[in-house]
């Protein structure tokens, strides 16, 4: 069945990011209705939305009940807490009282669609859209099903992502952490590594990032980069230079112990730099920023024009 203009969705839990989807499917026009175990979270995610300054909140219905919840939609956004079991108990729950043409999709940041839909009388339509925090600001969506979850499935998730503005991105199969959180934290590893080993500070590691990579990264990714820093492109890049790049991955650091210490070392390193700026503000200003970012880039589709033969 295909996904209808404004679809009604569901978003169980209201945490960070359960209030972040209500976002992204409010602004997209879609009826959204809202639950969480806990009533004073969800007012205070209908707060949140409500300082977001769009009209569209007015499409969030906060529901008292799973059963309220589902009536209607054809698609439900799971939320809840980082736990296996939670998730398992909850797909069971909206597994019996779902309309059967519903997609149940959860944003675990880890587990395998397969072990939470195991024991399920409708597997097929059961799927894992690993949203980047905030969804409402960030587009990415990882979409990858379980051992059960039908093809269809997938489509009509990645068609409804499309549609309410995100960036599907299916994976071929499970990996712990998915692509992008074993990418950030391969990254973070070696950070805290040559943070211990003495070579940089914290500030310097992250203006290395925030000044260097992340800006060519942003544009091409790590594959991307890789292709325009040789004239012969990754060939060249790869090829020409595997000895030196096959030395400097095999020293790299193995995984540190992040003891309290060195947390309150880098916490007062940030402390500083933001000076009296509060962290709330950081963060708007980092959401701010990541949307003018986005519509430079969509203004300037360089890649795709590309990719089309239009640029030398
Ligand atoms: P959170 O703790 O902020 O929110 C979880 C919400 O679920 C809470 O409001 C809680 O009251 C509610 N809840 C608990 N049990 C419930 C139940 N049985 N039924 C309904 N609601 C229930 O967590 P979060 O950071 O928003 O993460 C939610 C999910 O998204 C997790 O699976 C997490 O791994 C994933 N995720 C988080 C991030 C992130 O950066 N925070 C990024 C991507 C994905």
């Amino acid at each position: 069945m295909a996904v209808t203009a404004s679809p009604r969705v569901g978003v169980i839990g209201s945490g960070v990011i359960g209030r972040s989807w209500m976002a992204v499917f409010a602004r997209a026009g879609c009826t959204t209705t809202a639950f969480d175990a806990e009533t004073g979270q969800l007012t205070r995610a209908m707060q949140w939305l409500q300082a977001l300054r769009t009209p569209e909140w007015e499409q969030v219905q906060p529901c008292a009940s799973l059963a309220q919840l589902v009536d209607g939609v054809e698609y439900i956004q799971e939320c809840g807490p980082e736990q296996l079991e939670l998730k398992q108990r909850l797909f069971a729950d909206l597994d019996r009282v779902a309309p059967h043409s519903a997609i149940l999709a959860s944003s675990t940041s880890a587990y395998d669609m397969s072990d939470i839909a195991r024991q399920l009388r409708h597997p097929g339509r059961c799927i894992v859209a690993h949203p980047t925090n905030p969804p409402h600001v960030i587009p990415v969506v990882e979409v990858l099903g379980g051992d059960q979850t039908s093809p269809e499935t997938i489509a009509r998730t990645c068609g409804l992502l499309a549609a309410v503005g995100q960036t599907p991105v299916t994976l071929k199969k499970h990996a712990h952490g998915f692509v992008l959180n074993r990418l950030q934290f391969a990254l973070v590893r070696e950070a805290v590594h040559l943070l211990k080993a003495g070579v940089a500070d914290v500030e310097a590691i992250d203006t290395v990032v925030r000044e260097g990579l992340g800006l060519r990264w942003a544009l091409l990714g790590p594959f991307g980069v890789a292709d325009t820093n040789n004239d012969q492109g990754v060939r060249g890049y790869f090829g020409g230079h595997e000895t030196w790049i096959t030395d400097l991955m095999n020293q790299l650091g193995p995984t540190p112990t992040l003891e309290p210490e060195l947390t309150e070392l880098i916490g007062q390193a940030l402390d500083r730099a933001r000076g009296t700026v509060p962290r709330a503000d950081v963060r708007d200003w980092r959401d701010r920023m990541v949307l003018a970012i986005r519509r430079l880039k969509a203004s300037h589709p360089v890649g795709q024009r590309q990719r089309e033969g239009q640029l030398p």
